[in-house]
């Protein structure tokens, strides 16, 4: 069986598994306790963890907090920054094609008496410079945007639309879930990035694992914030929990191997989408549609309409010998917001499918379409 579903989530690496187990059995401490051996053990590997991160993100170890994914990282930046600054301001700036975990944040906050731009997107997904250096407004204390489409694999300008919100004095925040590992950037080129949030399954780490990169000032201290979970401490007082240390330490591992892989990584990633494509074209030429860009984007995404035939039926008839979807697995009983967003209509959205492919996919293994 083909897994072709990599956005949705992807498998834990042998050499992240390897390096979890023993923190499920023997090395079981709490790192927050001191002075006996497991204790002291498990804190060194949230220690060699959180360094691992840091180096894959460039950035201090001191600025990453580790959450239990993007769903919360996303809501915690968002509900901790407008919760801090409030009294600056109360309008926030986002985009039509963010994940649900901003999304709905936001509604739940326009509840609440704040306000916000949902900046419309071009037909790849990506918003326009000058429509969002419009939306800012006196009250504006935060930018959200998405740094890689789930669905189409789209790359925003986060580059230009963060040193923008720098110049304004405006908190940016961006959701990279999707380009951790397939698009090579280093925090230090991102002066004006204050939050960003990943996830460990989306490049070979566990599941119910993330963190949240929160800059600091040029006094050493992180961007005040208020903490979603309220408790024991842990991470600087803004994330109370006890550590998860199985999952940061398959964080740690999945972001070391990302490092070290990156480039072979991407170069397999574009050519096992090259040789998809040319497949699809070839075979399909008649009903297929890309709705993708095919450049800016995050290598091994194709998103697809085959016309005429009902993507659901399409993903169960392929379901024994290709895995894939219809495009985010967190909303998949819904038509995409997405798609909707870049003005494809219901019909077109409902022949849709999303091919997300892995680097360790054999450019060989994608042969098996031609035998559909
Ligand atoms: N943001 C994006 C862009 C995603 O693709 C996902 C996962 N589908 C999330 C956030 C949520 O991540 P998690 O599963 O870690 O909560």
């Amino acid at each position: 069986m083909l897994y072709l579903d990599n956005s949705a989530t992807t498998k834990v690496d042998p050499e992240v598994y390897e390096a979890m187990l023993p923190y499920l059995l023997e090395e079981f401490g709490n790192p927050s306790s001191k002075y006996y051996p497991q204790a002291l053990n498990s804190n060194n590997a949230v220690v060699e963890a959180r360094k691992n991160v840091a180096e894959l993100l460039g950035v201090s170890p001191k600025e990453i907090v580790f959450t239990s994914g993007s769903t919360e990282s996303n809501n915690m930046i968002i509900k901790g920054v407008v919760d801090y600054y409030s009294s600056k301001g109360n309008h926030i700036i986002t985009t039509a094609t963010e994940h649900p975990s901003v999304l709905e944040t936001c509604r739940f906050l326009e509840t609440k008496g704040f306000e916000v731009t949902y900046l419309p997107v071009d037909k790849y997904g990506r918003i326009d410079f000058e429509e969002f250096k419009n939306a800012f407004k006196e009250t504006t204390i935060l930018a959200t945007v998405i740094w890689g489409n789930n669905e189409l694999g789209s790359l925003n300008n986060i580059k230009d639309l963060s040193e923008y919100s720098l110049v304004k004095d405006v908190f940016f925040h961006t959701d990279a879930t999707q380009v951790i590992g397939k698009v090579d950037f280093n925090l230090e080129d991102f002066p004006g990035i204050s939050f960003l949030s990943c996830s460990a399954h989306k490049f070979h780490g566990p599941k119910g694992v993330g963190c949240i990169f929160i800059k600091k000032d040029q006094y050493d201290m992180l961007t005040p914030l208020t903490p979603l979970h309220h408790g024991g401490g842990q991470e600087n007082n803004l994330r109370s929990g006890t550590l998860a240390v199985p999952g940061i330490v398959g964080l740690g591992k999945a972001a070391e191997l990302a490092k070290k892989r990156m480039s072979e990584n991407i170069k397999r990633l574009e050519d096992n989408e090259t040789y998809l494509t040319k497949i699809l074209k070839e075979k399909f030429s008649e009903v297929i549609v890309f709705n993708n860009d095919v450049t800016n984007k995050i290598p091994g995404i194709l998103n697809v309409q085959f016309r005429g035939l009902n993507n659901e039926l399409l993903l169960k008839q392929l379901a024994p010998i290709i895995a894939a979807s219809t495009g985010s697995a967190c909303s998949s009983s819904k038509p995409s917001h997405v798609l909707d967003a870049i003005g494809l209509s219901l019909e077109e959205i409902r022949y849709t499918v999303r091919f997300s492919m892995s680097p360790y996919i054999l450019k060989r293994e994608l042969n098996i379409f031609n035998t559909l």
